[in-house]
């Protein structure tokens, strides 16, 4: 047999924290997308006016490592969002959705990295506040 190569190997990987380190998801390569969102449930569940979020393919995932817990609400379609946070610190550092089965979508400022891709798209806009003015980069999505 020849030697086997696993394609995420050779790509660099990137590591999503917690707030206290107890938590951590190890990605390989660039997300799929990614995009802010100020819907009223994510400025909640961030606790600021939006979410930046980081979609990878669950293929991609190299390692999730730590104590978690996770908790279901139903999206506007009704079906399941599944959000995953550190118990110590509450950070949310991930979800996974009924809707994107092979898919996960990950917390982007948990990479620590103020250089990660910028949103292609900000969904929920008008719920966004209006102190907040969005780069001419950056789709706006009612
Ligand atoms: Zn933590
Ligand atoms: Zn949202």
């Amino acid at each position: 047999m020849g030697r086997m190569t696993d394609t995420r190997s050779a790509l660099p990987n990137k590591t999503a924290s917690c707030a206290c380190g107890g938590l951590r998801l190890t990605v390989a390569g660039d997300p799929a997308s990614v995009y802010a969102c100020g819907c009223l449930e994510c400025q909640r569940a961030t606790g600021t006016a939006f979410a930046w979020r980081a979609r990878f393919a669950k293929a991609a995932i190299v390692s999730v490592d730590g104590e978690r817990r996770s908790w279901r609400r139903s999206s506007d379609s009704d079906r399941w969002i599944e959000q995953t946070f550190c118990p110590s610190c509450g950070t949310l550092l991930y979800m996974s959705a009924e809707a994107i089965p092979d898919d996960i979508v990950v917390s982007a400022g948990c990479f620590g990295d103020p250089a990660f891709t910028a949103p292609a798209a900000f969904f929920w806009s008008k719920h966004r506040p209006a102190w907040y003015a969005l780069d001419n980069g950056v789709r706006s999505v009612a």
